[in-house]
C-alpha cells in the first residue's frame, strides 16, 4: 500500500516519526533536530523497516530551503546585504579554500587522486542553508550584524557552489582526457565560469529592476482584493516560482533565487504579512530536511571508517571555524562576532550531498568519499547546537568591540554596538518601540522621566536614537542586554512587545535582577495574561479588551454611555 503512495507516506511517516522523536528529544531537553535526524535515519535504507524515498525526501527538503531563504529575505534589504559583503565575500572564499585544502590533505593520506581531493574538500567547505537559518532565527540572530555577515557568506558559498557544480564536469573530462584536449579543456572552462557568472549577474539584474517593480506589484494587487487565501497562494507562487525560474532560467540555486524573491519584497509594507503566511509551511518543510539528512545515514560507517570519519568531523568543526575565526577577526570584529559566524558555518549540508553525489557519479570521488561526506554531515549537525551553546556561554566575557588590527581597517564601519552600560538610574526601562511602546515613550518623555529603550529591529532601534532616546538594540530576554540597561536601578519596566511569553522571560529576567522592580506588561490573550502575572508582572494590559473598550467609547461618549442600560444577564 504505502508503495502505491511514495509521496504522501514519505511525507507522513517522515512528518509522523520527527513528531514524536522531537517532542522526545525536547523532553530530554536537548534540540529536536536530534529527533528529526534520527526519526530519518529510522525511516532510512541503512535501518530495518520503512524505507522512505530518498529522492522524494530531499525534494521536499528542497521547498523547505526555498521557503527559509525566502523568508530570510523578507527581512533583507540590498543595504543590509551589502553591508555584510566585505566581510562576507572574502571570508567565504578563503573559508573555501583552507576547507579545500584540507580536504585534499586528506584525500593524499587515503591514497585518493587529486580531483578526488578537491570534490571533498569542496563539499566540506560549504555550510547548509536550514542547519544555519535555523539556528540564527532560534536565537534572533538574522536581523543582527553577525546574522547578516552569515547570510552573506551562505550566499557566496551558495553561488561558489553552482560555479563548483557546472564546473565539475569539464573537470571529469580534463581529468580523463588526452593531454592534447587539455587546451581544448582549458577553453571549456573558462567559457563555463564565464558562462555561469554572467547568468548569476544576469539574474540579479533582472530581479533588481523588473521584479523588484512587478513583485511588490502583484501582492500589493492581491491584498487589496482583500482574499487571504488568494494572499497567501501569491506569497508562495512568488517564493517558488522564482526560486524555479532562477534555478531553471539562469542556472543558480533555488536558494539563492528565492532569497532575492524576498528581498525585493522586503522594502515593502506587506513584507511581514508575507513572513507571516509562508511560515507554517517553512517550518514544516525544514523539517522534513533534517530527516532527509538522516535518511542519507549509514551508521555501520562508524566501524568501517572510523579514522578518516574523525578527519573528516576534525575539517568541518575545527578547521572550518578556525579559518572562519580568524577571517572575521582580521576585519576587525569583535571575538563574540567572529566565534558565532564560526559556530553558524561549522556544519555541511545539503550542497555537499549534491557535490558529491555528482563527484561518484562522474568517477572523480569514490564511494567512501561520499560516505564520510553524509556521516560528517549528520554528526556536524548533531553537535551544531552545542557549539552555539558554547559560544552564548563565552560570549558575555569575549564581546568586547574589537581592536582594529591596523590603521586602514580602523578605517572600516563596525557597525556593531559594543554594549556601553547606561549611567541611567531611577528610570524607565521601555521594551518595544513599535505601535504600543513608540506611544509609552512619548508619553514618558512628556513627564520628563529619563528613559531607555531596548528594541531588536534595527530599523525601529534607529528610529528611537532619531527621537534622542536612549536605546540598545537587541533582544530584551538577554540578561545582558538587561544588566547593561541597569534594570538593577530602574524604577519602572514597561514590557510592549506583543508576543506574551517571550515578554514572561522578559519580566522573569529582570524581576530576577531587581524584585522591586514595577512591571507593566502587554498582553493579546487571557493565557499570556495570567502567565505574565504569575512571573511577577505587577499589572497587565490585555491589549484586545482595551481596544474595545476604546472602540464602545467611541460610540457611546461619556454622556451617552451613562444612558445605556446594563447588559440583560445571559439566559434571562
Ligand atoms: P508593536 O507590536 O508595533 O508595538 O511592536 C513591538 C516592537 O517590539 C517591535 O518593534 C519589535 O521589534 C519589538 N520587540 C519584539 N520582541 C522584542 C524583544 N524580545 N526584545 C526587544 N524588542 C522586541
Amino acid at each position: 500500500m504505502l508503495h502505491h503512495h511514495p509521496l504522501i507516506a514519505t511525507i507522513v511517516i517522515g512528518l509522523l516519526l520527527a513528531f514524536v522523536l522531537g517532542a522526545v528529544a525536547q523532553r530530554l531537553r536537548v534540540s529536536p533536530l536530534i529527533g528529526y535526524l534520527l526519526a530519518g535515519v529510522v525511516v532510512g535504507p541503512h535501518t530495518p523497516g520503512f524505507v522512505a524515498d530518498q529522492t522524494l525526501a530531499a525534494e521536499l527538503a528542497e521547498i523547505g530551503v526555498i521557503l527559509l531563504m525566502f523568508g530570510v529575505g523578507l527581512h533583507f534589504s540590498l543595504k543590509d546585504l551589502l553591508s555584510g559583503w566585505t566581510v562576507a565575500i572574502p571570508g567565504a572564499i578563503a573559508q573555501i579554500a583552507v576547507a579545500t585544502l584540507l580536504g585534499l590533505g586528506v584525500a593524499w593520506l587515503l591514497g585518493w587522486s587529486i580531483p578526488a581531493g578537491l570534490v571533498f574538500g569542496l563539499a566540506l567547505s560549504v555550510a547548509s542553508t536550514v542547519v544555519l537559518l535555523r539556528a540564527l532565527q532560534e536565537r534572533r540572530l538574522v536581523q543582527t550584524e553577525r546574522g547578516r555577515i552569515a547570510v552573506g557568506w551562505l550566499i557566496v558559498e551558495d553561488l561558489v557552489m553552482v560555479l563548483a557544480l557546472v564546473l565539475l564536469p569539464v573537470l571529469a573530462g580534463f581529468s580523463g582526457g588526452a593531454a592534447a584536449e587539455a587546451a581544448t579543456t582549458a577553453d571549456q572552462v573558462l567559457i563555463t565560469i564565464l558562462l555561469t557568472v554572467g547568468k548569476a549577474i544576469a539574474f540579479i539584474i533582472v530581479m533588481l529592476i523588473v521584479g523588484r517593480r512587478v513583485i511588490p506589484w502583484i501582492l500589493h494587487y492581491i491584498a487589496h482584493t482583500g482574499s487571504r487565501e488568494l494572499f497567501r497562494l501569491a506569497v508562495l507562487a512568488i517564493a517558488l516560482g522564482v526560486a524555479y525560474g532562477a534555478a531553471v532560467l539562469f542556472g543558480v540555486s533555488f536558494a539563492v533565487g528565492a532569497f532575492f524573491a524576498g528581498m525585493i519584497l522586503s522594502e515593502s509594507e506587506l513584507s511581514q504579512r508575507a513572513a507571516e503566511e509562508s511560515l507554517p509551511l517553512r517550518d514544516a518543510f525544514a523539517v522534513l530536511f533534517f530527516v532527509s539528512v538522516g535518511m542519507l545515514f549509514d551508521p555501520a560507517i562508524l566501524l568501517r571508517d572510523p579514522w578518516p570519519l574523525v578527519a573528516t568531523l576534525l575539517i568541518i568543526l575545527i578547521g572550518k571555524s578556525t579559518a572562519a575565526f580568524v577571517i572575521v577577526r582580521l576585519f576587525g570584529r569583535s571575538t563574540g562576532t567572529a566565534l558565532m559566524i564560526s559556530a553558524s558555518l561549522a556544519q555541511i549540508g545539503e550542497f555537499s550531498f549534491i557535490l558529491a553525489g555528482l563527484g561518484v557519479s562522474l568517477k572523480l570521488l569514490p564511494e567512501q568519499g561520499q560516505n564520510l561526506i553524509l556521516a560528517g554531515a549528520i554528526l556536524s549537525i548533531l553537535v551544531n547546537p552545542a557549539f552555539f551553546y558554547l559560544v552564548e556561554r563565552l560570549r558575555p566575557s569575549l564581546d568586547r568591540p574589537a581592536q582594529p588590527a591596523s590603521p586602514a581597517q580602523a578605517k572600516q564601519p563596525v557597525t556593531e554596538e559594543p554594549l556601553v552600560p547606561t549611567a541611567l538610574t531611577d528610570h524607565a526601562v521601555l521594551v518595544g518601540y513599535g505601535r504600543v511602546g513608540g506611544v509609552i515613550g512619548d508619553d514618558l518623555r512628556r513627564r520628563g522621566m529619563p528613559l531607555l529603550v531596548i528594541e531588536e529591529r534595527p530599523e525601529i532601534f534607529k528610529q528611537a536614537q532619531t527621537n534622542s532616546i536612549e536605546a540598545l538594540s537587541g533582544n530584551a530576554a538577554n540578561a545582558a542586554l538587561l544588566e547593561t540597561a541597569n534594570i538593577a536601578k530602574a524604577r519602572l519596566l514597561f514590557v510592549a512587545i506583543p508576543d506574551g511569553f517571550e515578554a514572561g522571560q522578559v519580566v522573569e529576567q529582570a524581576k530576577a535582577i531587581n524584585p522591586s522592580l514595577k512591571v507593566v506588561a502587554r498582553a493579546h490573550s487571557d493565557a499570556e495574561a495570567s502567565h505574565l502575572r504569575q512571573i511577577g508582572a505587577d499589572s497587565i494590559v490585555m491589549g484586545e479588551r482595551e481596544i474595545a473598550l476604546g472602540m464602545m467609547a467611541a460610540a457611546f461618549p461619556k454622556s451617552e454611555a451613562e444612558q445605556v442600560p446594563p447588559p440583560k444577564a445571559a439566559g434571562s
